[in-house]
């Protein structure tokens, strides 16, 4: 078996080592003499390994009393109607940054006005908005934004300081680098991009946040049964909590989300730096200021060349390179179990491909 270089934006590349790890257990969980996706949800088994899972997730991004983690299923498409649902009541605004925050507005507002505090959509969502630029208006319930724009390749570098509880979509950079939870109210994250299999999304809520949550909502729409229940109102998803506790454990092992950023950091350095290099034969979709550590978006000049490129790299084991269809071009998505040694060998097809056109 020959494994590729794979640089999908999700589901997405996991750490090897981690999918070892998994194969090794899966009959076996624990010395229970079943495999994970056999066991109760009830039993002290799960109990344990999702109470580890919180607690790993505590340690890792330093999570200050007062907050609760829940697992929720329904993805991120699902957080775009809940959190609307719990926390819109007059107006929810929004940083629109791309076409997941411009999703998310468009289903909260079944439950009140939304409108626009920030957008880049003029210039095709190719930068992060200033703050300077941010109007918000009075009574506004909440600021909503995007960390990480995984279709146009921006990512805030900073979090924003607002008046009002700040609510953040952190499904495609989740754990790629520190955050300082405490600027937050709610985050969210699918973990299908970064840290685990699609069928979980995690959610950190602030407790003085909850208290603030719309009431008489049916039970699967309330933040509250999640957290009253534990997560486990209903049976969770008992395979894809075990997966990310494997991939949190692991990121503690590379030394937690520091050295997971400066990691990140260098191995984006090295695929930036092809596009930089190549005098205009790519061309960044991202300004320079907003570029994403986590997906790196780029175009050829013409659709042709572009499927060459995209067949090409196919043929060299990089699979995934294809832009959004929303977008179009090439994105390469080099999440943290994608290795240096993946990017570099994108980087070096890229001068070879440019040289060969
Ligand atoms: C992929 C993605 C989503 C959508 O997630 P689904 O689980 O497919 O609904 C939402 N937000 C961001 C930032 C994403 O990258």
């Amino acid at each position: 078996m020959e494994r590729v270089y794979n640089f999908n934006a999700g589901p997405s590349a996991m750490p090897l080592d981690v999918l070892k790890e998994v194969q090794a257990e899966f009959l076996d969980f624990n010395h229970t003499g079943m495999s994970i996706v056999e066991i109760s949800h009830r039993s002290a088994a799960y109990q344990d390994m999702q109470d580890d899972t919180i607690a790993v997730l505590k340690r890792l991004m330093h999570i200050p009393e007062g907050y609760h983690v829940i697992f929720m299923q329904g993805g991120g498409s699902m957080q775009f109607l809940m959190h609307g649902a719990n926390f819109l009541k007059t107006r929810g605004g929004y940083l629109n940054t791309g076409v997941w925050s411009d999703k998310a507005m468009k289903a909260a507002s079944y439950y009140g006005e939304v409108y626009e505090v920030a957008s880049s959509k003029e210039d095709h969502f190719s930068y992060i908005p200033d703050e300077s630029t941010f109007t918000v208006k009075d009574g506004t319930d909440y600021v909503y934004m995007t960390s990480n724009n995984t279709i146009h390749g921006t990512e805030w570098k900073t979090f924003p300081h607002v008046d009002v509880p700040l609510i953040c979509d952190m499904s495609s950079d989740f754990l790629s680098r520190p955050v300082d939870v405490s600027q937050f109210d709610y985050i969210y994250a699918g973990v299908q991009k970064n840290v685990g299999p699609a069928g979980v999304v995690v959610g950190i809520i602030k407790d003085d946040m909850l208290q603030k949550a719309r009431e008489n909502l049916p039970a699967m729409l309330s933040y509250r049964t999640f957290v009253e229940h534990d997560s486990t109102y209903n049976t969770p998803p008992v395979f894809c909590i075990y997966f990310v506790n494997r991939v949190l454990h692991w990121i503690e092992n590379q030394g937690g989300l520091q050295a997971i950023q400066k990691r990140n950091e260098k191995k984006a350095a090295i695929v930036y730096d092809a596009i930089d290099r190549s005098q205009g034969f790519y061309t960044g979709h991202a300004t320079k200021d907003s570029r994403s550590l986590m997906n790196v978006t780029f175009n050829l000049g013409n659709a042709d060349l572009e499927k060459e490129f995209v067949a090409a790299g196919a043929r060299q084991n990089l699979i995934g390179i294809k832009g959004h269809r929303s977008l179009g071009g090439c994105r390469a998505s080099i999440y943290n179990a994608v290795t240096e040694e993946a990017c570099q060998a994108l980087a070096d097809f890229m001068d070879e491909f440019r040289k060969q056109h």
